[in-house]
């Protein structure tokens, strides 16, 4: 079984209680292993307090001094981590592991000697090696030089990932070394590498507490457990994710993760940020489908990947809906045990779903001429809406008018935007982290407040956050509102049937939410 250990910083004498505690709340809460990170803290002449931490730790511990070289905040050298370990072993302080790094082992014949001194003492050796930068050009090279060392009992490997790529070669490594090993990538990029670690065969994975994480990229121990479900995924469970960039205010692991677990579906919804370009994201959905191959079973896609979701799947010969071809964009992948592809957009009927008027013969205004303004026009006149569109930029506006090749759908006329039934934002304006959070897309677009008077009803895309200045404009004008969490859940409710076959709990999910 694969362990999780919770990482926790002390680097003050003066910690050791607040940190004890956090220990023994995560191991209430499930924590296997502590890591007592003493970068700061470990010197000759604090042993006593090191003493304290490693004898109440509520369950066996890791001592790690980090380096600065490697990410730490360590200043000295490798001797005088020797001279640490011989004052710990002087003082009877014997952690159940101590992590040593390679870089210092292989430089130093005194810690080597300081080491070999422990020998007979029931604490295993953790071999480690940390890149702060990115997947270190030896990498191999130092799997190699690292796995030949006999004093090793656990061989950890890190490093930051620069491509949701990266955690698949984290596997690899793992498969490589025989013996329990680590191997781990940092950043938000590497959140896979850390869920995934127990289905790969490591020895661990680590976890944040409430202190704080200790690397970039650590998920703290409740989502780890609760949301993750770290002990119950295995080599079987399936893996989903989304994929886009920026992922920092997806909702989308929140619920599909809990739809899993609720509906008893033996699978897993990762985060995967994948940079802008039609490369980054080809590259990614190849090596993901070629390294998890029946396993990796769906992908939510987002900005700025759902055009390319699309040809990526037309490229790979696989299925495109028709409301998906309509709208010139996927959101959601399904990939069956066997690899075949199907590509929908589950936001054009999401945005018809919950307009929360009749459609059809409607008049509708649609601000934007993005991803979701082309799911929503695809999806109007689908219904038998009339579509006019009002976007910043008129080359797009037009190219979404012409790809949609309708009568029924038109640029818009500022100067005439009186007898809207319904007015939907597709535009970012308004989005939390957008280019224009305090904006509204009336005045961004130099349209006229009254279109929103007129209208039954004024619909958002944005839901983050829940409440926009659009949102607020429209419901100060007393025309009926629906917020972006609506759409949200329509669209993913789709995504979740078509992935699992089962219905989502979407009562849960607002509450959730909520
Ligand atoms: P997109 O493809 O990047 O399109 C962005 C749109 O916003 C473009 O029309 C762009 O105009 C316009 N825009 C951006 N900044 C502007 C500004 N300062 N002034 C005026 N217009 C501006 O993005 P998308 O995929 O369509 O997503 C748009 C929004 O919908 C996002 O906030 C997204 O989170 C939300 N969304 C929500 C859901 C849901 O489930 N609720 C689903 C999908 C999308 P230009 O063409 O001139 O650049």
């Amino acid at each position: 079984m694969s362990l999780i250990a919770v990482s926790i910083f002390v680097a003050e004498p003066d910690q050791v209680d607040p940190a004890l505690e956090a220990a023994r709340a995560a191991v209430d809460a499930g924590a296997d292993l502590i890591e007592w990170r003493v970068d700061e803290l470990a010197d000759a002449d604090t042993v006593p307090a090191m003493a304290v931490l490693v004898d109440s730790s509520p369950r066996p511990c890791i001592l790690t001094v980090r380096s600065e070289d490697e990410g730490g905040a360590f200043d000295g050298d490798p001797e005088d981590v020797a001279d640490i370990l011989d004052a710990l072993r002087e003082g009877g302080v014997v952690p159940r592991y101590v992590d040593l790094e390679h870089g210092f082992w292989s430089d130093s014949d005194e810690l080597r000697a300081a080491w070999a001194r422990w020998d007979g003492l029931d604490t295993g050796l953790i071999l480690s090696m940390h890149d702060v930068e990115g997947r270190p050009d030896d990498l191999l090279q130092r799997v190699e030089a690292m796995v030949a060392v006999e004093e090793a009992s656990v061989r950890k490997f890190v490093w930051r990932a620069r491509s949701v790529r990266d955690n698949l070669e984290a596997f690899h490594v793992l498969h490589q070394v025989a013996g329990p090993a680590i191997a781990l990538c940092m950043g938000d990029m590497g959140i896979p590498s850390r869920v995934l670690a127990g289905t790969e065969g490591a020895f661990l994975t680590f976890a944040s507490t409430d202190l704080g994480v200790t690397a970039p990229g650590q998920c703290d121990l409740d989502t780890l457990l609760h949301r993750f479900r770290y002990r119950s995924l295995s080599e079987a469970t399936r893996v989903l994710g989304i994929i886009g960039m920026p992922l920092g205010h997806s909702l989308s692991p929140v619920v599909h993760n809990a739809g899993f677990e609720s509906v008893g579906y033996d699978g897993v919804f990762l985060p995967l940020p994948v940079a802008a370009g039609w490369e980054s994201f080809k590259a990614t959905a190849l090596t993901l489908m070629e390294e998890l191959p029946i396993r990796l079973r769906g992908l939510c896609v987002t900005l700025p990947h759902k055009e390319h979701a699309l040809r990526f799947v037309l490229e790979q010969g696989g299925e495109v809906t028709d409301i998906a071809r309509r709208s010139g964009a996927a959101n959601t992948i399904v990939i069956d045990k066997d690899g075949k592809l199907v590509a929908d957009n589950t936001d054009a009927p999401a945005i018809v779903e919950t307009l929360g008027i009749e459609t059809a013969g409607s008049r509708v205004a649609v601000l934007g001429a993005g991803g979701a303004a082309r799911a929503a026009v695809a999806g109007l006149l689908s219904a038998g809406a009339r579509v006019d569109v009002f976007n910043r930029s008129p080359e797009r506006a037009q190219a979404l008018v012409e790809a949609m090749d309708d009568p029924m759908c038109t640029i818009g006329d500022p100067d005439e935007v009186s007898g809207y039934d319904a007015v939907i934002n597709t535009t970012s304006v308004g989005m939390e982290g957008g280019p224009d959070p305090e904006g509204n897309p009336i005045e961004a677009l130099g349209l006229r407040t009254w279109m929103l008077e007129e209208a039954q009803v004024v619909y958002e895309c944005v839901y983050a956050p829940r409440r926009t200045p659009l949102v607020e404009l429209a419901e100060s004008l007393g025309t009926p509102v629906v917020t972006g969490e609506a759409m949200f859940l329509a669209q993913a409710r789709r995504q979740f049937t078509a992935w699992t076959g089962r219905e989502a709990p979407v009562d849960a999910w607002r509450q959730l939410i909520d």
